[in-house]
């Protein structure tokens, strides 16, 4: 009997998958195919011919994915296939493989593969987070368009009973290749909590872990015994029969769970002793929108607009982003939708668009692109305006530091306002505008801010590494990302209390509002709303009951009087 080994990855999906693993090994991507080609007369003529019906043949491939996914109204990952198509017929990657088919002697699949890997590189020396991931895109239909010349058979065909895919990386559209009944879990050496594969695998309700380095490959082999837990980033090779049973009745108690919480949805978001907490929903899509209202969310709490668009070489028009935003907010039955205006910039770029920034998170981001590229920000404001004509759609301006930035964007919606009028469009004429309180200067300057505004959100994620100095994204400092140190929480006590002054409601919108650790603190604090991730939800609801609103203010004021994060850490505990 082996021993089991536990190994430690990123929580990317939730939920438990026991199963044996089916391996992907790293396929013989940079391998040389030109030996299969020097057996019989090589024509590079035939090669080219075979390159572009491969092509074509992985496009209808793509094509039918897509369409399936629009048709069960899940545009965002939809859009993830229209992107794979570009790559797919992007010129400079046939023209490089028609060169080295002719000059070097290579079969189409050398060819391509070739030629994959040199943009593969490139790619992976740019300093930017998200179009270095595009490697991953571009080695996934590389390997497509290979097995096609090959007649490989595809990962999905090999998956053939029940188990936990286990691979260096894969790819969207390898993904949505496997038969969803025999695909239960997936275990990643590479990969991060934002690539294309993890939110393809969260929105399909996939349990994973990615980013479990070189060791899950070395340490499994196929139909090894694998119990995974997307909740909390962990997998236990050949798992003891009391960790399985340990993971089984997690697995039962949290199908239970979900049972129960489904049941719940309709109940009040009230504390014990009858204070009401409004309870939303952050999305990112016309999926996740759809899912918070099965969940009973009030309202959508934040909608990251740019994360609607992440796939595209260039932001749409105003036409597509009102039609999109009317998706969304379509799926909450009248609720009303906060639509945050778009936070590129940081770790967030469209595809080919990231200026070189040594500082990105201190740099060129959110609204200081808005207000520098009026053009680009004019067609989302007048989209949103628009949304608004028969819904409740607020606007949320994110990262805002100063009360100048908060007019100048005013000035363009008074212009925005004008011009819809004259063009006689349906839009809203009184729309409530808020700022994501963020930046720690703002945090400072909120009872300034506060009556330039009809609401403040606080997003923690920015306002902790912002206040502590700390990049969010860097594993070397995530030590002192900590969202109780008091420095952080007086700050927040004072943005609420600044808001309250001047009755205006406050939001928690970051990470913190999805912990339900922390939910009594926040409304001890005097937090109005809660916006958590659609997953969140019914956690946090059963939190907000369980709370008793006057006590948790006791525990808070303690909280925020504290010296250190341990003292914070004990009065919460204790
Ligand atoms: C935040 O900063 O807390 C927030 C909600 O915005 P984002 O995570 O998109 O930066
Ligand atoms: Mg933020």
């Amino acid at each position: 009997m082996k021993r089991e080994l536990i190994l430690i990855g990123s929580v990317a999906a939730p939920g438990i998958a026991i199963g044996p693993a089916l391996i992907c090994r790293p396929s013989a991507f940079n391998g040389d195919m030109s030996d299969r080609m020097a057996a019989r007369l090589f024509s590079p003529h035939a090669e080219i011919e075979q390159l572009d019906l491969a092509i074509a043949a992985t496009d209808a491939v793509l094509a039918q994915v897509e369409e399936t996914l629009r048709a069960d109204g899940k545009y965002e990952e939809a859009h993830i296939f229209i992107a794979h198509r570009m790559i797919l017929h992007d010129p400079i990657l046939r023209a490089r493989t028609v060169e080295l088919v002719e000059n070097a002697g290579k079969s189409a699949a050398a060819a391509i593969v070739a030629a994959g890997e040199e943009q593969v590189e490139q790619l992976l020396a740019l300093s930017d987070s998200h179009l270095r991931s595009r490697a991953a895109d571009v080695r996934d239909l590389v390997t497509q368009v290979r097995r096609m010349l090959m007649g490989e058979q595809a990962l999905g065909e090999r998956l053939k009973q029940p188990s936990v895919i286990v691979a260096y990386d894969i790819g969207p559209s390898e993904l949505m290749s496997m038969p969803r009944e025999n695909l239960l879990g997936i275990a990643l050496a590479a990969g991060g909590p934002t690539a294309h594969v993890t939110i393809l695998a969260r929105a399909l309700g996939i349990p994973a872990v990615v980013g479990l380095g070189s060791a899950i490959l070395e340490t499994t082999f196929s139909d090894t015994l694998l119990a995974l837990d997307g909740g909390s980033g962990q997998v236990v090779v050949t798992p003891s029969d009391v960790t399985l049973e340990r993971m089984r009745a997690q697995a039962d108690l949290e199908a239970a769970r979900l049972e129960e919480f489904r049941d719940q949805r309709d109940l009040a978001t009230v504390t014990r002793d009858g204070l009401a907490i409004k309870l939303l929903a952050n999305v990112s899509s016309v999926a996740e929108a759809r899912q918070s209202y099965e969940w009973g969310a009030a309202g959508i709490g934040l909608l990251r607009t740019e994360m609607l668009f992440l796939d595209r070489p260039m932001l749409p028009d105003e036409e597509e982003q009102l039609a999109l935003y009317q998706a969304v907010v379509n799926e909450i039955s009248g609720h009303p939708a906060v639509a945050r205006t778009l936070d590129l910039g940081g770790d967030k770029y469209l595809p080919g668009s990231a200026p070189h920034e040594a500082n990105p998170f201190l740099g060129w981001r959110a609204i200081r692109i808005g207000l520098s590229r009026p053009e680009a920000f004019m067609p989302q404001l007048r989209a949103l305006l628009r949304a608004g004509a028969e819904r409740d759609v607020r606007i949320l301006l994110p990262m805002i530091s100063t009360v100048q930035e908060i007019r100048q964007v005013r000035a363009l919606i008074q212009q925005a306002l004008a011009e819809l009028a004259v063009e006689r469009k349906a839009h809203t004429t009184a729309p409530q505008i808020g700022v994501m309180i963020e930046v720690p200067a703002a945090a400072l300057m909120a009872d300034s801010l506060a009556p330039e505004v009809d609401f403040f959100s606080i997003g923690t994620n920015d306002l902790v590494q912002y206040t502590l100095a700390c990049d969010r994204t860097n594993q070397h400092v995530a030590h002192l990302y900590q969202p109780l140190e008091p420095a952080v929480l007086r700050l927040i006590m004072m943005v609420i209390t600044a808001a309250h002054r001047s009755g205006r409601t406050v939001t928690v919108c970051g990470e913190m509002a999805g912990d339900a650790k922390l939910t009594a603190l926040l409304i001890g604090m005097g937090v109005d709303e809660l916006s958590c991730s659609p997953a969140s939800l019914p956690l946090i609801r059963n939190a907000i009951r369980l709370t008793d609103a006057a006590a948790a203010q006791k525990t808070a004021q303690a909280a925020v009087a504290a010296l250190s994060l341990e003292e914070v850490c004990n009065i919460l505990s204790g």
